[in-house]
């Protein structure tokens, strides 16, 4: 049901991102993949992605730390495809330090990279959806948009920016065709989540196994990581035109995590 349509999602080279890429493009989606990778990997990634749709999939460089390389995908889309019909907000980072520790330029690439990457993939794409009436546009916040833990000052802020930000645009865009609506995980086991495993044993002084098991499978009444691919499953239904009425939804995927 997506024939024709272009879907750009951030950091999609890994993790929940690509998880997305792949149920978008088994739809028939044309794809704009993002991220950091090795460059053969991303070639290869493409050209599945391109055989399972049937249409393109082209690979956007940019590091969304910077204005510049948000800028840069979103061009390399639009002269690739003429608009972005689906704008996933995807590209995300942790660090975990108590806040008095916690390293300013870390807040300061974690805010450039959860918020403000998405806000300006965010202005640069929504003129193309107004032209067309039709839009979607979503973003992986996280469990932290709507609740918060310890030693993730930076993470927890730019989530909540997320979900203002969501709210922001389903009101702006509500007459346009537009939906905008964030899916909130709880704890995925992405590369994310396996790389913060080391400083949070540091910062709570515990092993592997209680950081995996008292901390974060602790947030989770079912004990059960999320899988990418559930994710993606909202997300393409997100899509679809039954959910042109859901905007503005902040939609968790937690294992109950918020429900406590
Ligand atoms: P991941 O590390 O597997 O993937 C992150 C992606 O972002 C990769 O493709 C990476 O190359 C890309 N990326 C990183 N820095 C970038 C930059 N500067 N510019 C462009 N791309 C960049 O992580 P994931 O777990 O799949 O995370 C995806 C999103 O899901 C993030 O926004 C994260 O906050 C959110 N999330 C993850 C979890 C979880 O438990 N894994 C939970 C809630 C929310």
């Amino acid at each position: 049901f997506l024939k024709g349509k272009c879907a750009l999602i951030t950091g999609s080279t890994s993790g929940i991102g690509l998880a997305y890429a792949r149920a978008l493009a088994a739809e028939g989606a044309d794809i704009v993949l993002n991220g950091f990778g090795d460059a053969e990997q991303i070639k290869a990634l493409c050209e599945e992605l391109a055989s399972v749709s049937g249409g393109r999939a082209i690979f956007a460089a940019g590091d969304l730390t910077k204005r510049e390389g948000t800028e840069a995908m979103v061009a390399t889309a639009l002269a690739e495809f003429g608009a972005v019909d689906i704008l996933i907000n995807n590209a995300g980072m942790q660090h975990v330090a108590p806040v008095e520790e916690f390293p300013v330029d870390k807040w300061d690439t974690i805010i450039a990279l959860n918020l403000t990457a998405a806000f300006d993939a965010c202005r640069l794409c929504i003129p193309g959806m107004k032209a067309k009436g039709w839009g979607r546009i979503l973003f992986t916040a996280s469990a932290h948009s709507l609740t918060a833990s310890p030693y993730k000052a930076a993470y927890v802020a730019a989530k909540h920016g997320i979900a203002g930000l969501t709210k922001t645009l389903a009101l702006e865009l509500a007459t346009d065709g537009v939906t905008a609506n964030c899916i909130s995980p709880g704890y995925v086991w992405t590369p994310l989540v396996e790389n913060q495993i080391p400083d949070t044993m540091k910062a709570r002084g515990l092993t592997r196994d209680q950081v995996i098991n008292d901390v974060l499978l602790e947030r989770q009444p079912t004990k059960q990581f999320v899988q990418p691919e559930d994710c993606a499953a909202l997300a393409l239904f997100l899509c679809r035109h039954e959910a042109r009425n859901i905007t503005g939804a902040n939609y968790n995927v937690d294992g109950g995590w918020v429900a406590q």
